[in-house]
């Protein structure tokens, strides 16, 4: 079979390899019935039937079959899919939706060829900045001189952004936060009072500049609930966007890191915080599946990862609560609510603060446009979500939004800034430690 590509010659699209390889079943799986449409973000926006599930599902099919060209329409609509995966929520036929699409993008991630531009940005990207810690610090450093020393002020007051065409993407730039997070790896934290577990902390990769303080909170709401917290020195990027993005075999080597760094020890479990990486830990099984022994050693890491609400809501809280006086609501993170199926659990926990009235959210669970840098690529539809989401938070009257990954964070973080009425955006375990601090 010839490897096809972006030539509109159908006969050179082919199928998947190796153990990407969906099944016929997967596809045939899919009964056409539409169900998922209305869940699906893409096609409520665009109302077109090549970018909703079915239709994606569709083109997948004939691209396998060599029907349709694997060329530049084809991956237009796979592009815009925001592998949130409400489909694989909303689906009666059980389609693993999640599944397709990552394998499709591995398809046309070996065989079509993006513009230069493309290619350069997404090989410094993904091959050097995700997974390189000095140049994730170089990139932190630089970003807080421009914040910190009055630069960023200055760029959007004077309007040189806009003129640029850089304002809603710099916008979207998350806040470097030094002390960054990597100072703490190889570091164990005691529990508060009585040990009950010893859990292993994932600290992520570019969580470590932008999100340390979530992190430094999500150790101490773990320590005080009785956990020894250990955050391994060896671990790294966890390879979600690599999946994503169809860069299947780097984040392979991603996880086979991950692996020596947190199977070393016999933790009850592996935390991390971040539902979008917390996804694909979680089926590492799956992306190392027929690798040997390393098949094995992800079976054994995935029976151990939690997300922390996941976990936090499994033990209970043991410490006592201060009020937190709000009125509150939830956005369902996709990779959380969708991918790992976690929807009770965040909720129990807002609701055990003293002081928090909860609202819940109409749509929660639908995305809200961040979905891993979907908002940087694909800006205008992201942005035309996000104005949606924040008209039915304002309508709640919440002056709390909660939710439970980074990138909901920061996309929502900007809904407030450009829509919302001054609501303070947290993660779940960002309340309970304010709540603990309460105390
Ligand atoms: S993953 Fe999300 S955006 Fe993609 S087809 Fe499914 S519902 Fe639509
Ligand atoms: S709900 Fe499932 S079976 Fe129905 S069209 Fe969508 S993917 Fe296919």
């Amino acid at each position: 079979m010839r490897a096809p590509a972006n030539t509109g010659d159908t006969s050179a699209a082919s199928g998947f390899s190796g153990s990407d390889r969906p099944l016929w079943e997967v596809y045939s799986k899919c009964i056409h019935c539409g169900l998922c449409l209305n869940h699906c973000p893409t096609y409520r926006e665009l109302g077109v039937e090549m970018d909703s599930p079915r239709g994606r599902i569709y083109q997948m099919a004939l691209v396998d079959e060599g029907r349709l060209a694997l060329a530049e329409r084809f991956v237009q609509h796979i592009d815009l899919c925001l592998d949130c995966r409400a489909c694989e929520t909303a689906c009666p036929a059980g389609v693993l939706y999640g599944k397709l699409v990552e394998a499709a993008r591995a398809q046309i991630e070996q065989h079509y060829r993006r513009p230069l531009v493309a290619r350069m940005a997404r090989r410094v990207f993904y091959d050097c900045l995700l997974v390189s810690p000095p140049l994730l610090k170089l990139a932190g450093r630089l970003l807080w001189l421009y914040q910190a020393s009055g630069a960023q002020k200055m760029a959007r007051r004077s309007g040189l952004l806009r003129v640029l065409g850089l304002a809603r993407i710099e916008a979207l730039a998350p806040e470097s936060q030094p002390p960054f997070f990597f100072s703490q790896l190889g570091k164990t934290y005691p529990a508060v009072g009585e040990r009950r577990y010893r859990v292993a902390f994932f600290a992520g990769c570019i969580a470590n500049v932008s999100f340390a303080r979530l992190n430094e909170a999500s150790v101490r709401v773990l320590a005080a609930n009785g956990c020894e917290v250990v955050i391994p020195a060896s671990q790294g990027c966890c390879g979600a966007l690599h999946v994503h993005a169809g860069r299947r075999e780097e984040a392979r080597r991603l996880a086979r890191r991950n692996l020596d760094a947190f199977l070393a020890e016999p933790f009850d479990a592996i935390i991390n915080n971040a539902a979008g990486c917390g996804s694909t830990l979680k089926e590492y099984g799956e992306l190392l599946d027929g690798d040997g022994r390393d098949a094995e050693r992800a079976r054994l890491f995935v029976s151990r990862m939690k997300d922390i609400t996941e976990f936090l809501a499994e033990i209970g809280l043991v410490q006592r609560l201060g009020a937190v006086a709000a009125r509150a609501t939830y956005q369902d993170s996709c990779h959380l609510g969708h991918a790992q199926r976690v929807r009770a659990a965040p909720r129990e926990l807002i609701r055990s603060v003293p002081g928090i009235e909860f609202q819940e959210l109409p749509l929660a669970d639908i995305c809200c446009g961040s979905a891993g840098i979907y908002n940087v690529v694909h800006n205008e539809l992201s942005m035309s979500l996000l104005k949606k989401k924040m008209e039915a938070i304002s309508a709640t009257g919440a002056g709390l939004v909660l939710t439970a990954n980074p990138g909901c964070l920061l996309q929502l973080r900007a809904g407030v800034a450009q829509w919302g009425n001054g609501q303070r955006v947290l993660h779940v375990v960002e309340l309970l430690d304010e709540s603990l601090r309460a105390m």
